[in-house]
């Protein structure tokens, strides 16, 4: 028999995605191979041998259904994630957050996906596409034969290298008082929220700015500011008046507070399709998240702003989600053919880690001709995968799970319903629902195994 009659689905890439992705196919019946480089050829974060390594944090952060990566862990634990087992079975106190002993969480996974019997691990690097279905899981440092292939498979313009990300804010936290709702020139509807600074406020926001503490960069990740991806300390130390004339000039927007023109903005564009959330525009940095929290209250209106997504600019690999992906996270156009993990927009281990889960499930009912299946938007890994293929694909950046990508429960006075703990219920409610319709047959590891 060859390599190739020997499976029926191949997944490239043995990280959190990957190794989700194989045990979830393989569970479901099908014969996977799974191709993972190490130990041959490493990327620059990797250090050891095992699938699913972690590469920087033992963190799978909070485990309250208040928090959204509370939900999403939960909802992995219901669909029998591996990775969401394995962590559990090697837990260390990390008071209110989920963390791992790296090595053992590691180990465990790489020893149940190697002896599940329907899953065949190969150390191999992958440089062509492999025939029949396939799921690449790469990951944000995919190796250039990989990069190439998803170059092709992208139409050669909807792959990117890096992120620039810019932190978003919970709406309801934004003191209006103080901004006002605007487009320039009075184009469109308004869309934005401006939070308008005086000459005074501005200069003292860049003080502020440029004494903030930054992550420093790592050494791939040093040609990244050439890629017209400067964050906003850097375009600061350019020269004190050029955040005036770059993402924040105040040209085409009066405040009607004050009947004037301010002398700087800070913009913020809607993020999500229920008006939860915004982006505070063109506000991407490397500073460190308290530093962030801290140096961003300072604009008029973001006192008391609540962080739904922290900025950053990384070294990455995703694609356009929003104009080639599937929900059910197959490429459009090329059949067969999924992507999960990091590559799709999504940022960290257990956001990654869910869209191997999807993809896994669906790879395997596209072998039994099952039709596609994701759970619904009112679900975390659904919000998130409406988020990922739904967005505006202009300004597409990768997202981490948080609660103003659910939709919002409304009281019958027809007010928000604020309470988490609700919308968290709802979610699982709907997930064991998705699940009994989806995956009525599959058994326990123990038996399958
Ligand atoms: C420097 C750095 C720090 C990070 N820190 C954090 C953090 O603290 N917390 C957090 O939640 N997230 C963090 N992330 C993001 C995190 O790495 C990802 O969210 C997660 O690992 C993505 O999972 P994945 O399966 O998509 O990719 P990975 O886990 O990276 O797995 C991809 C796998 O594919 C393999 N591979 C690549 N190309 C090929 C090929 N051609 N053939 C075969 N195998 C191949 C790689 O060796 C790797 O094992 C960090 C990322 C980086 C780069």
């Amino acid at each position: 028999m060859t390599a190739e009659a020997s499976h029926e689905l191949t997944v490239v890439g043995g990280g959190l995605a990957g190794s989700e992705a194989a045990w979830q196919a393989a569970q479901l019946g099908v014969r996977v191979r799974l191709c993972e480089m190490r130990p041959a050829n490493r990327s620059p974060v990797h250090v050891t041998d095992s699938l699913a390594e972690l590469v920087c944090s033992n963190s799978f952060k909070a485990k309250s259904l208040e928090n959204g990566p509370g939900l999403l862990k939960e909802e992995m634990i219901l669909l029998d994630s591996l990775i969401l087992d394995s962590a559990l079975k090697n837990e260390v106190p990390a008071g209110a957050a989920l963390a791992v002993d790296r090595n053992r969480f590691a180990e465990t996974i790489t020893q149940r996906v190697a002896s599940h019997p329907n899953i065949e691990l190969v150390r191999e690097e992958i440089k062509t596409l492999p025939p029949g279905p396939v799921i690449i899981a790469t990951g944000p440092l995919t190796s250039p034969d990989m990069t190439e292939i998803l170059i092709r498979l992208t139409q050669g313009k909807f792959l990117y290298f890096f992120d620039a990300i810019s932190p978003i804010v919970e709406t309801p936290s934004i003191n209006m008082e103080k901004c006002f709702k605007a487009s320039r020139w009075q184009q469109g509807e308004g869309d934005y929220i401006n939070c308008p600074m005086t000459k005074e406020e501005y200069y003292a926001f860049i003080d502020t700015l440029l004494k903030a503490e930054a992550v420093p960069l790592k050494p791939f990740e040093k040609p990244l500011y050439f890629e017209g991806c400067l964050p906003i300390e850097e375009m600061a130390r350019r020269g004190p008046d050029t955040l005036a004339f770059g993402p924040m000039k105040p040209v085409g927007l009066m405040d009607p507070h004050t009947g004037h023109r301010p002398f700087a903005v800070v913009q913020l564009r809607p993020e999500d399709p229920y008006g939860q959330l915004h982006n505070i525009v063109g506000f991407q940095t490397k500073l460190k998240y308290p530093e962030q929290t801290r140096v961003f209250r300072t604009i008029p209106g973001l006192e008391g702003a609540q962080f739904a997504r922290h900025g950053s600019v990384h070294r990455n690999t995703f694609i356009n989600s929003p104009l080639v992906l599937k929900p059910h996270l197959e490429l459009r156009g090329k059949a067969g053919v999924f992507v999960a993990g990091q590559l799709v927009g999504v940022e960290g281990y257990i956001e990654s880690a869910a869209m191997g889960l999807i993809a896994g499930i669906n790879a395997a009912r596209l072998l039994r001709n099952d039709p596609p299946a994701v759970p619904p938007p009112t679900t975390a890994i659904g919000a998130l995968i409406q988020y990922i293929t739904t967005s505006d694909p202009k300004h597409f950046q990768p997202m981490n799970i948080n609660y103003g990508l659910l939709p919002p429960l409304f009281e019958s006075s027809g007010k928000r319903h604020l309470h988490r703990r609700e919308i968290a219920d709802r979610a699982l409610e709907h997930m064991k629902i998705w699940k009994n319709q989806t995956l009525p047959e599959r058994q326990p590891e123990s038996k399958a195994v």
